[in-house]
């Protein structure tokens, strides 16, 4: 079956939600497609949730190469859906193909990556007190730790990014790779979408003989279905991508619980770059031609968008903004992913260029075509900036806001009162060394990552890679959601105390069988 439904998939179950559906529409035409996608019900909440919890004990005791292949198989299944996958993904999205094609890639990839970390056995992290001590100098009690996962998780999937932060995006994917079931919420910008890959990992389920509830995916309103699942006692754990305020709504839902849980959202961010002024004077031409090509592809809707650029005022930067202008100028107008996006763009853009203290520097070209977005560059000086919080949201789109600072003071006094940031970007030369010394503390305080020379767009998937950062970027700093630290969101340390040998979990058993890599009374090693 390679056409949409309309169904939702609860364990294993292909189920038609009921009530008032959806139907997704192409921004690029602005056509109603084909099905309907009926809402689930609180019925259909309980009924997921049910099975996930059920299904939890199971799979989280499944073996480590038994749960790899499982992420493997999902890979598989996507894979195998290839061109269907991508012109559903294009018409509900309005996302070129060659774009979405990249996306498949980068979606299995990562489930294929999650897969070698399960089969590695370093998610456990074991730990190893043994009594007496090596050294036989005291005693103490015998403690042995390792981490387990947290239970069934739900997942809201991202309108940005169809297929990488959606139904078998990272947020699933490490939950899955942790030991947690999931239930995925939707998003109904690209129901079709989600619907084709949530078949793909519950035919990867069933052919795995992993228990039904390992996974389920449903349809339906944030406010209603969105929070029944995350208030149902069974979820232990939420990961999100979307606006502030659906971030922060399910934050508080989640934390009016009788048992509170915790959530992962990935919110906003305005990704500052800043330009020491020897690199503007050296290069000021290809830093403007960069910042451009990131600011306005994908039509700005990443979220590590460069949506604030921070430099010294002078003549190197007045070339740069030159520059920068003439290019946004003649950039093309392109497809944003839903009507309400390209809504909240024209709107939030044009509230910011209304401002009193922001000036137009340029607006990309108009077009008659239906919810596009005209790429904008604004500008400000630091001190209405830092004098007016207004001026430090997310426009969601490509919309860039500069902010030219007095001296190297204030620049760096805008650093220290910006928002949390999922990134920040500094071009510097070498002569900027020293500056850039002082500024990179500041950024490190607000960012999740710092990068130079280079452009936030662009996230690769790896080991080291964080893409998380203090509120608003997120709403919990200590973690990433991209790249395999993503896991340890939904795994908690468990200390077995002087728990007798035959009971211990093979990861902290004496003569490690497993052979993993632990810390043994603080020593680490494969022993
Ligand atoms: P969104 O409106 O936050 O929706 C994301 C998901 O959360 C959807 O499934 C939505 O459900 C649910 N949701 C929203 N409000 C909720 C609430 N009050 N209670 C419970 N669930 C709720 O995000 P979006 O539709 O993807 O885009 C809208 C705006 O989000 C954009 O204009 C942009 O500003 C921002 N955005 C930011 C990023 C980022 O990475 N920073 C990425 C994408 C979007 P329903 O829609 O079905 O109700």
């Amino acid at each position: 079956m390679t056409r949409p439904t309309g169904h939702m998939l609860v364990a294993g179950t292909e189920i038609a939600g009921k009530g008032a559906g959806i139907r997704a529409v192409d921004p690029a035409t602005g056509q109603t497609l084909e099905p309907e996608f009926g809402h689930g019900s609180p019925a259909d909440v309980d009924r997921a949730c049910t099975a996930a919890e059920e299904a939890f004990p199971v799979y989280r005791a499944a073996p480590r190469n038994d749960r790899a292949a499982l992420l493997d198989r999902i890979a598989d299944n996507i894979d195998a859906l290839n061109e269907t996958l991508v012109e559903r993904a294009h018409s509900e999205s309005g996302l070129p193909k060659a774009r979405l094609t990249g996306e498949v890639g980068r979606t299995t990839g990562q489930l294929r990556m999650f897969a070698s970390l399960v089969r590695q056995g370093d998610l456990e992290a074991p730990r190893v007190d043994p009594s007496p001590a090596a050294d036989g100098s005291r005693s103490r009690p015998d403690i042995r730790q390792r981490r387990i996962p947290l239970g069934p998780v739900a997942v809201f999937g991202a309108s940005n990014f169809p297929l990488a932060f959606s139904v078998a995006g990272g947020d699933t994917t490490s939950a899955l790779a942790a030991g947690c079931p999931v239930v995925v919420k939707a998003h109904d910008a690209h129901p079709g979408t989600c619907e084709l890959v949530a078949r793909a990992v519950t035919r990867a389920v069933t052919e795995l003989d992993m228990p039904a509830g390992t996974f389920s995916m449903l349809f339906g309103s944030g406010p209603e279905l969105g929070t029944a699942l995350v208030t149902d006692p069974r979820i232990q754990a939420v990961g999100f991508t979307g606006s502030r305020s659906g971030g922060l709504a399910l934050l508080a839902a989640a934390q009016s619980r009788p048992r509170p849980i915790p959530v992962f959202a990935e919110m906003s961010s305005t990704n500052p770059v800043f330009l020491l002024p020897n690199a503007l004077a050296e290069r000021a031409g290809d830093i403007a031609t960069g910042f451009v090509g990131s600011l306005t592809s994908g039509a700005g809707q990443f979220c590590t968008n460069p949506g604030l650029v921070v430099a010294v005022d002078g003549p190197e930067l007045r070339e740069f903004l030159s520059a920068a202008a003439d290019s946004v100028a003649a950039s093309e107008p392109s497809t944003m992913l839903t009507p309400d996006i390209a809504h909240a763009y024209a709107d939030r853009l044009g509230e910011l260029a209304a401002h009193p203290s922001v000036e137009e520097l340029a607006r990309g070209t108009g077009t008659d075509r239906p919810n596009t977005c005209r790429p904008a560059l604004l500008a400000t000086d630091a001190g209405e900036f830092l004098a007016d919080e207004s001026l430090h949201q997310e426009v969601f789109g490509a919309c860039s806001l500069v902010v030219r600072c007095r001296d190297a003071e204030q620049l760096r006094e805008v650093a220290r009162n910006l928002e949390g940031q999922l990134t920040a970007t500094v071009h510097a030369a070498t002569a900027d060394h020293p500056e850039a010394a002082a500024l990179l503390p500041l950024l490190e305080r607000c960012a999740g990552r710092v990068l130079f020379d280079g452009w936030p767009t662009g996230v690769q998937v790896g080991h080291a890679m964080v893409h998380g950062g203090p509120f608003p970027a997120t709403s919990d700093s200590r973690g990433t959601s991209v790249g395999t630290l993503a896991v340890e969101r939904f795994l908690r340390p468990v200390a077995y105390q002087d728990v007798p040998e035959a009971l211990l979990p093979d990861s902290v058993a004496p003569g490690n069988p497993e052979q993993l890599w632990r810390r043994v009374d603080g020593e680490p090693g494969r022993h």
